[in-house]
């Protein structure tokens, strides 16, 4: 089923916050900078500086040189992370499914109850309506409306301040080629370049680019491109307040292998950190499901379910790799593995009578102590090392939590 997903975006969000606060800041230019051992930059800018050519990220300097009436206000970090909670806290009225991407940023998903796109402009009307009342008239949204989270996040960039903008997947592709390329959560300066030397310069040209090279050339990103220029997506908005359904992890090889010692050695890594999220969320898992995909783009996953909960990475791997052996074309050379534990329930893994394997847990937790301090690269179990040292020495490797 098609998903309703609004992207909300506050408009000069610290600037807004500001002249909220203070009616002497309301209608005039003004920058947000840093603290004042780090003022030279401008943070944001309110609509009246934008208007006089006042940009984000403009060192004051210039900013002043522009717009000599501009006035420079420190920023308050917590002042907005406040502003920030409430009106998060207000999106939770409308949805249960709200994820914020970043300070002045949120996705909802509002499938459920917009049930269609006019019932989804409704609900972002009267959103808008709520959020003026709870923060105030001079905190305004930018609110896009889509089926998957890129589109909608590529509509709200379209009206600023306070529209709303509806995209419809048979305007999507329309849309996509109103915009420039770096308009697109995903693609900065850096990539911009990258394609430009390709000769992308548009979402069209970018369709078009056959899809093996797109991936011989940016590897997993490359699928995530082609997929981007027709306007799909996938990810689903997750709710940090929900537990989630699945905790996995993938890993596209730094080139495409037979070799089984070392799908296993990146497999038990995938299983370490899959396991490690675990315990650190407080859960335990009863199935767990591989996906491989081979260097032909063709593919294969399948799933366990299992009596006995675990939480620990080499057991995941165990029950990793048995799945693999079951499914795996062993003429095809694997380009991918992922693995994704589900079946989730909040609780320790029962201790075990075997006293290699409650060794075994003991050390974990405080393996996780470790972890929980310094991140999950803090440590490593030894098989994994050679592997550790080949990602950071090619730079090839994708690695992304799902
Ligand atoms: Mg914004």
């Amino acid at each position: 089923m098609s998903r309703i997903i609004l992207h909300i975006d506050m408009n000069s969000y610290f600037a807004s916050v500001e002249q909220q606060a203070n009616p002497f800041l309301r209608g005039k230019p003004i920058g947000i900078t840093g603290k004042r051992s780090e003022r030279s930059i401008i943070a944001t800018a309110s609509k009246e500086a934008k208007k006089l050519g006042v940009k984000t990220a403009m060192s004051t300097w210039q900013a002043l040189r522009i717009c000599p009436q501009l006035i420079l206000v420190a920023g308050d970090a917590e002042k907005y992370a406040e502003i920030t909670h409430r009106f998060n806290k207000l999106f939770f009225e409308f949805t249960h499914l709200v994820e914020p991407f970043s300070v002045d940023e949120s996705f909802l998903d509002i499938t459920d109850q917009a049930k269609d796109w006019f019932g989804a402009v409704c609900l972002a009307q009267q959103l808008r309506e709520r959020l003026k009342e709870e923060c105030g008239e001079y905190i305004t949204a930018s609110i896009g409306i889509a089926s998957n989270k890129l589109l909608a996040k590529l509509s709200s960039e379209c009206v600023k301040p306070n529209g709303i903008t509806l995209t419809r997947d048979e305007d999507a592709i329309a849309r996509l080629d109103s915009m420039k390329l770096d308009d697109l959560c995903g693609i900065g300066p850096r990539m911009r370049d990258r394609l430009f030397d390709l000769g992308i310069t548009t979402f069209k040209l970018l369709r078009e680019f056959p899809i093996e090279q797109l991936v011989d050339e940016f590897d997993s990103y490359g699928y995530w491109l082609h997929e981007a220029a027709h306007g799909r997506e996938i990810s689903e908005v997750t709710s940090e307040e929900e537990d989630p359904k699945s905790i996995g992890h993938s890993y596209t090889l730094p080139k495409d292998t037979l070799d089984t010692v070392l799908m296993q050695r990146y497999l038990l890594g995938m299983c370490e950190k899959v396991a490690w999220r675990m315990r650190r969320d407080g859960f335990v898992a009863n199935a767990l499901s591989i996906v491989i995909r081979y260097g032909d783009f063709s593919g294969a996953g399948k799933q366990l379910v299992f009596k006995e909960s675990t939480a620990d990475g080499f057991r995941l791997f165990q029950i990793a790799w048995r799945l693999v052996e079951m499914i795996r074309d062993t003429s095809k050379p694997v380009r991918l593995l992922g693995i994704s534990a589900s079946h989730l329930s909040h609780g320790t893994a029962p201790t075990s009578l075997f006293k290699k394997e409650q060794k075994n847990l003991s050390v974990l937790s405080a393996l996780d102590k470790i972890q929980t301090r310094y991140g999950s690269d803090a440590w490593t179990r030894a098989s994994l090392l050679p592997i550790v040292f080949q990602e950071r020495a090619s730079g090839l490797g994708y690695d992304h939590e799902m």
